[in-house]
């Protein structure tokens, strides 16, 4: 029995806050989850959707508000699906993302006896990004360009934000004014019709060189000699392009760049590293903060001048060059051939001569340089998107047994799920520490170190036997509500299979069998690695692990 009525009013006192910063409640033992409640608030909330075993509440009231309360500066902050804990105040915010990273290690990796570090915070953490990429569509009265609204992909148009440098502001609304004074068409999602879909932007923070690329679906801007000569005017304006996609997809990026004016690049440069950025590479958003993670890896690695260092996932070098200068050689490995392109130049643009990089996927190219040349490394440092390592690769770096892993990680779940993985093969964590490079957001950066277990180390294991009562008592959410958490959330769909899957890694019960492996059956997909990490994340949203 749901123990709560939809359309009906309730009050609710917050527990915690989940993964997304929605705020937790219970009722009479029922999970409701309400968006913009914080921890220690009795809200009245009017219950919106019931699941099996639990519901959203739309928080009407806050009857007794948290000390840790804020007002968010920005006027769209409950619009805008860009910022999620603006109304918490910011050292809650990094004592919420320490404690995130310390469940995730126990409840995803299942380790523990380490203690999280406190996260790294930002003195003034406003106006941090130095990227920028904003959708572009019909808005009511003209072009909307802005941030998606929570959940959606509805264009809300925003003339400032907090997160952003202030040049961006002045881009925005000069490309806005262009678009609706010539009638540019604009993209339509749904109908996979019009021209324009984004406007990126990319702003040195030491350097102040400023790129505008302008995505099309198409690979001509009518009137871009207008746009440029506006453009230019903009302070520190070194590089406008356009960027090709004509693809009906998510993803914001096609392959193609054409310049139409000034360089193809831009530079920035971190602790005295200078580098030169395509527009089609991964570079850190915060510079700030990245100069902080990137020195902590190198503090954490402890170099003594001889050690062989892989860097994988190694975009533009960045990081293989702040290594470069402690140790005797670092090998980078990356996807993107842009990046890897990049990371030559940045290497010889620094007059560094010890790095060597390489285009490919990691869990192919590292597994083959072992097969074929026995490659071996004293640090192995990996820096992946969001699903994490590929087990291929996590499985050549066990056989490669360098003394030191360290790992920098944007997404606490797949890092637990990796760092299990490593454990298991005999590395211990030594220590864990998030830095945040997004303020405001629910997201969390973290550097770890491992190393190699010693024989003389020994190995906590901290059996709590309440607690393990109180796992097989918990509420589980069904197939189908996980389903329905990973769609809302990721747009991503996923399978019973899968799901069982994922449940059976983290040891939980699953009903039926099918998704053993079946030797006369080899054709059962397994599930890939972004959907595991999307499958884990309803996992611990549910708190089934
Ligand atoms: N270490 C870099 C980049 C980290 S972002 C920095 O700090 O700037 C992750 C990088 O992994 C991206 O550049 C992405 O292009 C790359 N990448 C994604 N999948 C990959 C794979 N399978 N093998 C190698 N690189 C990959």
């Amino acid at each position: 029995m749901i123990p709560v009525e939809k359309n009906k009013t309730y009050e609710i006192k917050i527990a915690a806050l989940g993964s997304n910063g929605e705020g937790i409640g219970r009722i009479e033992g029922y999970t409701v989850f309400v968006e913009g409640a914080l921890p220690s608030e009795t809200c009245l909330v009017l219950i919106v959707k019931t699941r099996k075993h639990f519901g959203y509440g739309k928080l009407l009231e806050i009857l007794t508000p948290s000390p840790d309360r804020r007002e968010p500066c920005c006027p769209v902050a409950k619009q805008c699906g860009g910022c999620q804990l603006q109304h918490l105040s910011y050292a809650a915010q990094l004592a919420y993302k320490t404690k995130e990273v310390q469940d995730d290690l126990e409840r995803i990796g299942g380790i523990t006896g380490v203690t999280v570090r406190p996260a790294i915070g930002m003195d003034a953490p406003w106006r941090y990004r130095n990227k920028a990429q904003f959708p572009v569509g019909q808005g009511k009265d003209g072009c909307a360009v802005g941030f998606y609204a929570k959940r959606s992909h509805r264009i809300v148009d925003t003339k400032q934000c907090f997160l952003q440098n202030e040049r961006n502001d002045a881009i925005v609304a000069l490309v806005r004014d262009f678009l609706n004074e010539f009638q540019i068409p604009l993209y339509d999602e749904e109908t996979h019709t019009g021209l324009v879909r984004h406007i990126l932007t990319r702003i040195g923070r030491s350097s102040g060189e400023v790129m505008v690329c302008i995505v099309l679906k198409g690979k001509r801007l009518p009137h871009s000699e207008v746009l440029v000569e506006r453009l230019q005017r903009v302070e520190g304006m070194v590089s406008i392009v356009l960027n090709v996609n004509r693809e009906k997809t998510n993803v914001i990026l096609g392959r193609k760049i054409i310049t139409l004016w000034g360089k193809d690049t831009i530079t920035d440069s971190l602790d005295g590293i200078e580098f030169e950025i395509s527009p089609l590479s991964f570079y850190q958003v915060n510079p700030v903060q990245t100069e902080v993670l990137y020195k902590k890896a190198v503090e954490l690695a402890d170099l003594k001048g001889d050690e062989t260092v892989l860097d994988l996932y190694c975009g533009i070098g960045t990081i293989s060059l702040f290594f470069a200068r402690k140790a005797r050689q670092v090998f980078g490995v990356e996807i993107v051939p842009e990046a890897i392109a990049d990371a030559r130049k940045n290497a010889e643009r620094n007059g560094i001569t010890n790095a060597a990089f390489a285009v490919g996927a990691a869990e192919e190219v590292i597994p083959t340089l072992y097969r074929e040349k026995g490659i071996a490394a004293d640090v192995v440092v990996v820096d992946p998107p969001r699903k994490g390592c590929d087990a291929r690769l996590l499985e050549t770096i066990l056989q490669i047994a360098p003394e030191k892993v360290v790992y920098v990680s944007c997404n606490p779940a797949t890092l637990a799920r990796d760092l299990a993985v490593l454990a298991a093969g005999g590395y211990h964590v030594r220590e864990v520490q998030p830095v945040d490079q997004f303020p405001h957001t629910n997201h969390v950066e973290t550097v770890v170190l491992l190393s190699q277990q010693k024989p003389d180390d020994t190995i906590e294991i901290d059996l709590d036997l309440d607690e393990l009562d109180a796992t097989t008592a918990e509420t589980k959410a069904t197939y189908e509500e996980i389903k329905a958490y990973v769609w809302d959330k990721h747009h991503l769909k996923v399978s019973s299979l899968y799901i069982s899957q994922v449940k059976r890694k983290c040891g939980l019960e699953v009903g039926q069998n099918y998704n053993l492996s079946k030797s006369e059956n080899p054709k059962v997909p397994k599930c890939p690695p972004e959907k595991e990490a999307v499958i884990m994340g309803a996992l611990k949203h549910f708190q089934m692990i």
